[in-house]
C-alpha cells in the first residue's frame, strides 16, 4: 500500500501533532461519504455532522495534503472573479445571494477556530496592494461594489498609509480588509479534521476513491474497501484526476509556488509588515506574502498551467520576493514547494449535483480558503433540503476549455501570457 507523505513544506515541518489515521479496509455504511480531506471536504463534513448526519471521509493521502495544506494561508474574501462579473452573467436575485455570501467563508473559519479551539496562528487583516493608478481605481470600485452587498469593513489606503503596513515602495495604495487575515493552513485543516472526529465522523487516510458506483445507493470504492452511502460529496478539486470525467472536462489543474525564508528575527520582520497583515497585489499573475508566527516571510506567486512541478521553485519565486523586498537579498530560503489549484474558464467555482445523490464543489481558481469553507456549508444545506444558496452557485454558467483536454494548457498559458504582459505594462 503506497503511503503518500506531505510535501516538504514549512507547514508540514511546523504541523501540530496528530494521531495516525486508519486506511479503509472492508465495508462501511454511512449517510454521506466525502471524497477528499481538504477544506471543501472537511467543511462539508463538519456542517453535516453538526446537523446529525453520519459522515465518512476518504482521503487519498493525508488530511490537508492538497492545496488546503500548502496555500499562502491568506484569508481572502469574495471569489476569484468578482460580483460585477457575476451580476453580468446571472439575474439580480442570484447575484444578490452570491454577493451576500462573498464574505461568509472568513466568518465560518473564525467560528470554527473559536468553537473547536483550533491552533492555527489566526491573524486579522489582509491588504490588496495597487501597483499603479489603474489598480487603485479597480480597488475603489471593488470597495463600492462590496459595500452594495453589505460588506462595509473595508478601508482604502493611500500612498502614505500603505507605507505604514508594508515596507515596499512599489505600491501606490491599497485596500485593507480587517475581515481578511491569515492562518497556518495545514494546522487549520488538521484542527478541522480533529473536530470532525470529535463529532463522531471517521476519516480514512491513504484511501483514494478509485471508482464510484452510481445509482440509488451509491458506493465509493477504494483499493481495500468500500463505503455505502446515501450521498456522496466529491471534494478532490485539483487532485481528483479523472475519477469523475464530467468534472475533469470543464476545469484545469494549475500549479503555483511558495517559498519560505529562514526566520528573520522580530526586528526585521516588523519593518517589513509592521501590522502583521497579509498582502496580495492586484496583478492578474499576482504575488502574495505574509509573516509566519516564527517571523519567516512566506512568499508565493506564479502559475504553471497544467500543474507540472517546476524543477527549481526558488529560482522562480525568489526574484519576485526581492523585487518587493530587496533588503532580503542575503536571507536564506528554507522551504520551497508547489501546490495545485483548479482553474475554470470563468474563474468562478463549479458547484452541482450528478444524478440525485452525488454533490460537488470545485474550481475556485485561486482564492479558495474562504470559499471552500462556505461551500461546505452550502453543500450541507442542500443535503438537508435547503438548496436556495446551492442553486445560486449551481446555476453559474460554465464552459469547457477551448481545445479540450489536449490543448487547454497551451491556450490557458497564452491567455496568461497576455495578462502577464498587461501586468508588466500596467494597463
Ligand atoms: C500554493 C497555493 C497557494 C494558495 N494560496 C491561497 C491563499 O493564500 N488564499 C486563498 O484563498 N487560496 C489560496 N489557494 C487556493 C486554496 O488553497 C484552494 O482553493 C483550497 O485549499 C482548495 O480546497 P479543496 O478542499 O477544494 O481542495 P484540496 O485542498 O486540494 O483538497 C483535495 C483533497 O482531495 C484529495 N483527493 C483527491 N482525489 C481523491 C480521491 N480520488 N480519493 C480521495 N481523496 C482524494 C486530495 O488528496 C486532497 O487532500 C492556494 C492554492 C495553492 C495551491
Amino acid at each position: 500500500m503506497a503511503n503518500t507523505p506531505y510535501p516538504q513544506s514549512y507547514y508540514a515541518a511546523s504541523a501540530n501533532a496528530v494521531p495516525p489515521r486508519p486506511v479503509l479496509q472492508g465495508e462501511v455504511e454511512t449517510d454521506v461519504c466525502v471524497i477528499g480531506a481538504g477544506y471543501t471536504g472537511l467543511s462539508s463534513a463538519l456542517f453535516l455532522l453538526e446537523n446529525g448526519f453520519r459522515v465518512t471521509v476518504v482521503e487519498a493521502a493525508k488530511v490537508g495534503f492538497g492545496a488546503s495544506g500548502r496555500n499562502g494561508g491568506q484569508i481572502v474574501n469574495s471569489y476569484s472573479r468578482d460580483i460585477d462579473v457575476i451580476e453580468r452573467s446571472v439575474g439580480p436575485q442570484q447575484a444578490q445571494l452570491l454577493g451576500e455570501m462573498a464574505f461568509e467563508g472568513g466568518r465560518i473559519i473564525r467560528e470554527r477556530v473559536a468553537k473547536y479551539q483550533i491552533q492555527c496562528d489566526l491573524k486579522d487583516g489582509g491588504v490588496f496592494a495597487a501597483l499603479n493608478s489603474k489598480h487603485m481605481g479597480h480597488l475603489e470600485s471593488q470597495k463600492r461594489l462590496w459595500e452594495r452587498y453589505g460588506h462595509t469593513q473595508l478601508e482604502l489606503l493611500d500612498e502614505r498609509r500603505i507605507r505604514d503596513v508594508v515596507a515596499c515602495d512599489n505600491y501606490v495604495g491599497g485596500l485593507l480588509d480587517m475581515s481578511g487575515g491569515h492562518i497556518h493552513p495545514l494546522n487549520l485543516a488538521l484542527g478541522e479534521a480533529a473536530a470532525v472526529e470529535s463529532l463522531g465522523g471517521t476519516i480514512y487516510e491513504q484511501s483514494a476513491a478509485v471508482r464510484i458506483e452510481r445509482g440509488a445507493n451509491p458506493v465509493v470504492h477504494t483499493a481495500e474497501g468500500k463505503v455505502r452511502a446515501k450521498f456522496i460529496i466529491v471534494a478532490g478539486n485539483a487532485y481528483l484526476g479523472n475519477l469523475v470525467p464530467e468534472l475533469a472536462a470543464k476545469s484545469m489543474p494549475c500549479g503555483t509556488q511558495v517559498i519560505t525564508t529562514a526566520p528573520l528575527g522580530d526586528a526585521l520582520a516588523k519593518t517589513l509588515l509592521p501590522q502583521d497583515y497579509c498582502l496580495e497585489d492586484c496583478n492578474y499573475l499576482l504575488d502574495y506574502y505574509r509573516l509566519t508566527s516564527d517571523k519567516r516571510l512566506i512568499f508565493g506567486g506564479g502559475v504553471v498551467y497544467g500543474a507540472r512541478d517546476p524543477a527549481n521553485i526558488e529560482a522562480i519565486i525568489r526574484p519576485k520576493m526581492l523585487k518587493a523586498f530587496p533588503q532580503l537579498k542575503d536571507v536564506k530560503i528554507d522551504y520551497a514547494w508547489t501546490g495545485n489549484f483548479l482553474l475554470t474558464l470563468s474563474r468562478l467555482p463549479q458547484v452541482g449535483r450528478l444524478g440525485d445523490n452525488i454533490y460537488y464543489s470545485q474550481g475556485c481558481s485561486g482564492h479558495g480558503v474562504t470559499y471552500t469553507h462556505l461551500a461546505g456549508k452550502v453543500l450541507a444545506e442542500a443535503l438537508r433540503g435547503q438548496a436556495e444558496r446551492f442553486d445560486a452557485f449551481a446555476d453559474l454558467p460554465h464552459y469547457p476549455f477551448p481545445g479540450g483536454q489536449l490543448l487547454r494548457t497551451p491556450f490557458a498559458a497564452m491567455g496568461a501570457w497576455y495578462y502577464g504582459l498587461r501586468d508588466k505594462l500596467g494597463f
